[in-house]
């Protein structure tokens, strides 16, 4: 039986990248861009006036015991004046360019002003208060790298160098699909021996938190008829497919075999891990890439987190990056010898550390355990006992 890693290789192997669609500024935030940005101009563009004050020449104004007569004022957006003669200054706002003959700033605080006269209560370091042209970056500089995810700093530079679009990946199109004849959906009537349709809610949150946007939903009966016709349809709509349930070893577990009937390639069923043991994953002939995720509900979050998230972060072409590592802050036993998925809760001490209060479930079953758990730490197999301290990945829903 394959290894997590494996399983993750295998998957990384078998995807395609999404197409690139260009998108204004405003609507690129958690994006992945998909072309290098390089500075427009240096960075910054001019001398740029760091304080709002007056500038002066700061060799000129020494011989001034501190008085110097105002000769002009500049705004921020003004084109630069010239200070000619260097015993005088110029009032200046933040943001403006410095003017031609002054090499310093001294900023409103640190004057007093008497009709256009001001005296300069400290001594003046030449540059002192200017952002020099360029000492942030050199025009034509690579500021960001294609792969880049799009937070707030990354779309404020792309805007700084002057771009009005990006070229980012699409979104893909996904669709979640529940199966199993004993599932209700919330705010039905529900009878005794039926369950609450749950998994699909818990996925597509998940989906719209880690930013798809384009996510579908649809709930299939373990019926061979059904199945085919539905996902055949899903197959030619989606790029990808997220099941859950029906993949295990029961009469009614039909996904598995309706998929390969459809021309899913079968890349891999089953991982050697605990739980979501009976994961199943395929390629389309026609290219959508199928995860069928065991039905328990918390074999469906971890597989989730632990290959489909990072799938579709490596389909729209973001740089790859190692989990992190967190250490627990108690003992943990894994008994069978398989990879283990234990829920956890992120806890800070006095020192800013994080570490990982171990939260066991009650079986994969128990999906209620998982409340106020932020995700969940990856154990190697066992039998073994995992000690106060012992590092692992961390995953988070
Ligand atoms: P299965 O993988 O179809 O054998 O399902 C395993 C267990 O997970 C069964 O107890 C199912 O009732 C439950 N289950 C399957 N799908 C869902 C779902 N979408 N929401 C909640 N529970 C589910
Ligand atoms: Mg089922």
């Amino acid at each position: 039986m394959l290894t997590p890693a494996q399983a993750e290789t295998l998957i990384e192997q078998h995807l395609v990248c999404l197409p690139i669609e260009s998108l204004p500024l405003t609507q690129v935030a958690g994006a992945v861009l998909r072309e290098n940005i390089y500075a427009e101009r240096d960075q910054p563009p001019f001398d740029r006036v760091a304080m709002d004050g007056i500038a002066i020449n700061s060799i000129g104004a020494a011989n001034q015991v501190g008085r110097l007569k105002i000769a002009a004022m500049q705004a921020a957006g003004d084109p630069p004046l010239t200070l000619n003669d260097s015993s005088g200054c110029i009032e200046i706002m933040t943001g403006a360019m410095l003017p031609a003959g002054c090499d310093a700033v001294v900023p409103v605080e640190q004057v007093q002003r008497n009709g256009d006269i001001v005296h300069v209560r400290k001594p003046v370091q030449a540059w002192q208060n200017v952002h020099r042209r360029g000492s942030d970056c050199r025009q034509g500089a690579l500021l960001l790298a294609a792969g880049t995810r799009l937070a707030a700093p990354e779309v404020a530079i792309a805007a700084g160098a002057g771009m009005a679009r990006l070229r980012v990946s699409a979104q893909p199109m996904i669709v979640v699909i529940s199966t199993g004849n004993e599932l209700v959906e919330p705010g039905d009537v529900i009878e005794p021996h039926q369950v609450r349709r749950s998994n699909a809610y818990g996925i597509t949150a998940s989906l719209r938190q880690h930013g798809f946007t384009r996510v579908a939903d649809d709930h299939l009966r373990d019926d061979e008829a059904e199945l085919t016709a539905r996902l055949d349809f899903h197959l030619r709509t989606h790029d990808v497919l997220i099941l859950s349930g029906g993949v295990s070893m029961g009469r009614l577990d039909l996904v598995p075999k309706v998929l390969e009937k459809l021309g899913v390639n079968l890349v891999f069923h089953h991982v050697a891990q605990r739980p979501g043991k009976p994961m199943w994953f395929g390629v389309s002939q026609s290219g959508p890439a199928v995860f069928a995720l065991p039905g328990n509900p918390v074999s469906t979050l971890v597989c989730l987190s632990r290959y489909v998230l990072p799938a579709l972060r490596a389909a729209m072409g973001e740089s790859p990056s190692e989990p992190p590592r967190i250490s627990l802050t108690a003992p943990v036993e894994v008994k069978a010898s398989l990879a283990f998925y234990l829920p956890v809760k992120l806890k800070t001490d006095d020192w800013g550390r994080t570490s990982a209060e171990p939260c066991p479930t009650n079986g994969s079953g128990d999906f209620m355990s998982l409340a106020g758990t932020q995700g969940f730490v990856e154990l190697p197999p066992g039998p073994n006992t995992y000690p106060k301290g012992f590092v692992a990945r961390y995953y988070r829903w």
